[in-house]
């Protein structure tokens, strides 16, 4: 999957997977340090406020005075303890070995005694009955103190409701949490499920207790969120600048290379580099334009130089065989599609190899030269001229009149004649024959093929005449060849 990708792409995802790694990472570690900072923090604060109440209650604990504690004044202390929920004190006293149990209930707004016991509530009413009849028959003594009897009476009727109240309240009072266990050299635990902090602190009496004490700390869950909040926004932002420079970077490195790369999927001739931008640039990109730039304009000017070369006689400078076969036919039939007159011409040097085996093949050289000179000042600069083999010539002229065929064919045979290349044939000199064929745009039905193969057979019939001779014939829609319309010879004709 991964080499289906550009580069562009692989190096997209794996800058952006990078950037992704890195920002959970940093936001993990950066909520983790966030949230026990905070959680640490309301602990301490927690603990900070029930701390300094450790020592009254100890207090108590050790002489087992429940009134310090059940006094209104010591549940307004408790209620006033932000986030407080419910205390459990429990220990044993100094002086008699009895436990201590003392609960207090912020939503029920009770503080209330955990371990009372029937024998106490019965020997508290026991007490007060006393205390009524001593009330209710005095004795001379007591009389004197009726004042003092009636407030024993009063306070101890008020115990009785005390004890009867945290029986009720012992049995009835819904506690929903389930302490657990505090950890070893810890304080304190906070439930992810219920919310709270549970504390366990030591009390300060010599027989020892604990007070267990539940804090609401459901303002941290909802810290917790702002904190989840803040960090998605932070990632988010962070996502954001990463993609954009993600993207900006590999925009600026691989889109010249795209460029670059759809440069070189066109055709090397066709290639213009010079506009291009990445030229200029000063880096790694910029040496690699200026050196596919370097590479495409030398081999523009060879595949220009071989062109040149595969199309031209290397010998003569005309157009040579290669340039005939991409040329000729495409001529022939534009000038047909546009109805105008051609001409072809075919010419062969006579006895030319009698010509090389006498004076050998470098002075041939020089008169295929010097014919190929001479054809090419005969001739207009509308036609073509091919040497298309040895000793052989073709050329294509488009005519306006059908007379100019004649008179350029001639025109090539009398320019050769005119050259005076001595030969040791009957003539003395070196010439030509022509085979002239006038194509009209009636002779729709031949393909060059066919016209070419009568102009050559003009050729030999120029030859079979006795050479140094122009054989002249016309293509005629139903006919290759109608006439020979006129044959020339140099000597009869100049
Ligand atoms: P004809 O009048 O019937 O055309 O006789 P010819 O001798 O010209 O014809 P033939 O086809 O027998 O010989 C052609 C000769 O042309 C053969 C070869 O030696 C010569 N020739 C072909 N190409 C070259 C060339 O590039 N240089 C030279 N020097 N000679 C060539
Ligand atoms: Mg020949
Ligand atoms: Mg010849």
């Amino acid at each position: 999957m991964l080499q289906r990708l550009s580069i562009k792409q692989t190096l997209f995802l794996s800058h952006l997977l990078l950037v992704l790694i890195l920002i959970l990472g940093m936001s993990y570690s950066r909520y983790q340090t966030e949230w026990t900072t905070r959680v640490n923090f309301a602990a301490g604060t927690a603990e900070g406020a029930l701390v300094p109440m450790l020592h009254d209650i100890s207090l108590a604990v050790a002489g087992r005075s429940y009134s310090k504690l059940l006094m209104p004044q010591k549940k307004a202390q408790f209620h006033n303890i932000e986030k407080l929920l419910y205390l459990d004190i429990q220990g044993t006293s100094d002086y008699s070995n009895k436990d201590y149990g003392l609960r207090y209930h912020r939503s029920l707004n009770k503080v209330w005694r955990s371990n009372v016991t029937l024998q106490e509530i019965d020997a508290a009413k026991a007490k007060t009955q006393e205390l009524e009849h001593a009330r209710n028959h005095p004795s001379n003594q007591q009389k004197t103190r009726m004042q003092k009897l009636e407030f024993l009476i009063n306070k101890s009727t008020r115990d009785i409701n005390i004890l009867q109240d945290s029986v009720h309240l012992e049995e009835s009072a819904f506690i929903p949490w389930q302490f657990p266990a505090i950890p070893p050299g810890k304080d304190y635990v906070l439930s992810y499920s219920e919310h709270v902090f549970y504390f366990k602190l030591p009390l300060l009496n010599r027989n020892g207790g604990h007070v267990l004490a539940i804090f609401d700390a459901s303002h941290l869950f909802s810290l917790k969120k702002q904190i989840y909040d803040a960090l998605i926004a932070e990632a988010f932002v962070s996502l954001i600048i990463s993609i954009i420079l993600v993207y900006w970077v590999s925009h600026t490195l691989v889109e010249p290379l795209r460029h670059l790369a759809r440069q070189m999927g066109k055709d090397v001739e066709a290639m213009d580099m010079s506009q291009l931008e990445e030229l200029k640039r000063n880096d790694e990109i910029g040496v690699l334009a200026r050196g596919i730039n370097t590479l495409t304009l030398q081999t523009q000017s060879q595949m220009k130089l071989l062109r040149h070369e595969s199309a031209t006689d290397a010998l003569t400078g005309l157009p040579g065989r290669n340039s005939y076969a991409q040329q000729a036919e495409r001529f022939f039939n534009q000038t047909r599609a546009e109805n105008q007159l051609l001409g072809i011409i075919v010419c062969d040097i006579d006895n030319f190899k009698l010509y090389n085996d006498t004076f050998g093949h470098g002075r041939g050289d020089d008169v295929i030269k010097s014919i190929a000179d001479a054809m090419h000042d005969a001739m207009r600069s509308d036609d073509l001229c091919f040497r298309i083999g040895g000793e052989e010539f073709v050329a294509l002229l488009p005519l306006s009149d059908a007379k100019f065929l004649n008179i350029i064919a001639e025109r090539i045979r009398s320019s050769v004649e005119k050259l005076s290349i001595p030969h040791i044939t009957e003539n003395g000199i070196v010439t030509l024959s022509v085979g002239a064929l006038l194509v009209t745009p009636s002779a729709k039905k031949w393909t060059y093929s066919n016209a070419f193969d009568e102009a050559d057979a003009l050729l030999y019939k120029a030859k079979d005449k006795g050479r140094n001779r122009i054989a002249i014939g016309t293509l005629t829609p139903h006919k290759p060849c109608s006439t020979t319309k006129e044959e020339n010879r140099s000597s009869e004709t100049t």
